[in-house]
């Protein structure tokens, strides 16, 4: 059992300078930096990284954050483009609408303690919260709900929704999303992300990505006694592999590739006739349609070589980023006013001794919001978010939010640590004010909104929105199931409620 003391934190309200704040942005402001606001959040944010639930099962933690949301006067619309665990939550009626994006998964093989500075697992090999979406999930409700406050206040016309959006760690909810027509009457997008910094930034950033798993299915046989009347599978992934291997020297620079073998047999002694690989390749928009069909190559001289057939199975495909300046500049502004949350010396001193582990700098929190960060001239890549599907719908910036620890390491026990306590509730709460600071300047200051739509409108003339995805590309419910069958039991005891 972890606990953290509320005793611990030091949950001073940070101040504003107020020639900047008019009463509304005050009031919402106020409303996030109660005490009881802070814990609130703050244990549903430990409740999700407790339940640590895998892409497209996060039952418990969209159950969580859609009851949280209900409580307070949104309307739920749960099971969505045909995934049960996505969901709108509305408030309001009528324009703007201003739409907050949500995320809750975690991801497999990372289970790690809470604030232990070494690599030591709460459950060795279940899933765990490596990324942050435990607070972002917290973070995204805790602003709608303090934006709704004030509307209610102050009678603001408008409708604030939330895109409680499933399994972004496999980037596959968005394009379903988008494709459903979800974000058709959306006016505007805050994205969020927890981050070691407070940040946003504009422009083109991160890669399209197409995700498919490659199936192969050839005919068994005894390897021993009569090898030539089977068809290995297993060969065709092998050889597919080698191929693509092969390729990479031929593909443009910016591209990314990488797989994991998901069957490949259970017995040397019988020739697999079913073998599996699921792929990532990832390149910028324009380019990635032509790599993706260069692996479909490999895939094939792998059938004609093993006499096998190929299935290919869409998981998901998507855009790049393409965040909205004007938007940033917004978001930016209210970064800027929030400021970084007050660290504690014990703060410092576990993020101190996590990089002392990981081998970096030993620099503790961070103490200052990053200035606005332009896109880069040189292409850099990087990961994916099926956010960029979004961003060529409405226009989206993305809030990066402080918690994580500087030099900390993505998707690794690191940052699992990290994400659940003290610090990670001070920071999605400073995400939460910027969020929820914004949508009131949305929906009351109708000039802003009007330059971001002005910049949105213009840049959707030369990038119209045409999705990766195939027609008949469906989400695929089952990618988790199994794992998380094998881990759940195991990891109620350790719940957090
Ligand atoms: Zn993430």
């Amino acid at each position: 059992m972890i606990l953290v003391s509320v005793f611990s934190i030091n949950l001073h309200s940070q101040s504003y300078k107020p020639e900047k704040i008019y009463p509304e942005k005050q009031k919402v402001l106020n409303y996030l930096s109660r005490p009881e606001i802070i814990e609130k959040f703050g244990k549903i944010s430990d409740a999700l990284w407790s339940y640590a639930e895998l892409g497209l099962q996060e039952f418990k933690s969209a159950g969580l954050l859609s009851k949280t949301l209900e409580e307070e006067g949104f309307v739920i619309e749960m099971g969505l483009a045909d995934m049960p665990t996505c969901f709108i939550a509305t408030y309001g009626s009528g324009k703007p609408v201003i739409g907050i994006l949500m995320e809750f998964d975690a991801l497999p093989m990372l289970s790690q303690k809470g604030r232990v500075p070494y690599k030591d697992p709460l459950i060795p090999g279940a899933p765990g919260h490596g990324c942050g979406h435990n607070m972002m999930g917290a973070a995204s409700a805790a602003a709608a709900i303090a934006v709704k406050q004030v509307m209610k206040l102050y009678d603001i016309q408008g409708t604030v929704k939330v895109f409680g959006s499933p399994s972004e760690e496999t980037a596959i909810s968005r394009p379903y999303m988008v494709r459903a027509g979800l974000f058709n009457d959306v006016d505007v997008v805050i994205d969020n992300h927890s981050s070691s910094e407070f940040r946003t930034n504009y422009g083109v950033s991160g890669n399209a990505m197409y995700s498919t798993i490659f199936t192969f299915s050839g005919i068994s046989a005894h390897s021993g006694s009569s090898p030539w009347r089977g068809r290995s599978a297993l060969d065709a992934v092998e050889i597919m592999n080698v191929a693509t291997n092969y390729l990479r020297e031929h593909l443009h620079y910016t591209h990314r590739m990488h797989y994991v073998i998901l069957e490949g047999g259970e017995a040397p002694n019988v020739v697999p006739d079913k073998a599996s690989v699921w792929y990532y390749v990832r390149n910028t928009d324009e380019r990635v349609k032509e790599m993706h069909e260069r692996v479909i190559n490999c895939a094939r001289a792998a059938v004609l070589a093993t006499d096998t057939e190929l299935d290919i199975r869409y998981l998901t495909a998507i855009h790049q980023r393409h965040a909205n300046k004007s938007l940033a500049e917004l978001l930016q502004r209210n970064m800027e006013i929030v400021g970084m949350p007050e660290w504690t010396e014990e703060e410092h001193e576990f993020a101190r001794e996590i990089q002392k582990n990981v081998e970096v700098k030993e620099t503790g929190m961070p103490l200052k919001v990053n200035p606005l960060k332009k896109p880069s001239e040189t292409f850099v890549g990087g990961g994916s978010s099926d956010v960029g599907d979004v961003t060529l719908i409405a226009p989206t910036a993305t809030l990066r939010f402080p918690g994580l620890i500087p030099g900390s390491i993505s998707h690794h026990w690191s940052t699992v640590s990290a994400t659940y306590g003290s610090a990670a509730w001070k920071g999605l709460n400073a995400g939460a004010k910027a969020i929820a600071a914004s949508a009131i300047d949305l929906l009351t200051q109708p000039e802003e909104l009007k330059k971001i739509r002005t910049e949105f409108e213009e840049y959707s003339k030369d990038h119209p929105y045409e999705s990766f995805l195939p027609e008949d590309a469906v989400p695929p419910l089952d990618l988790n199931k199994k794992l998380m069958e094998k881990w759940r039991y195991m990891m109620e005891e350790h719940y957090i409620d």
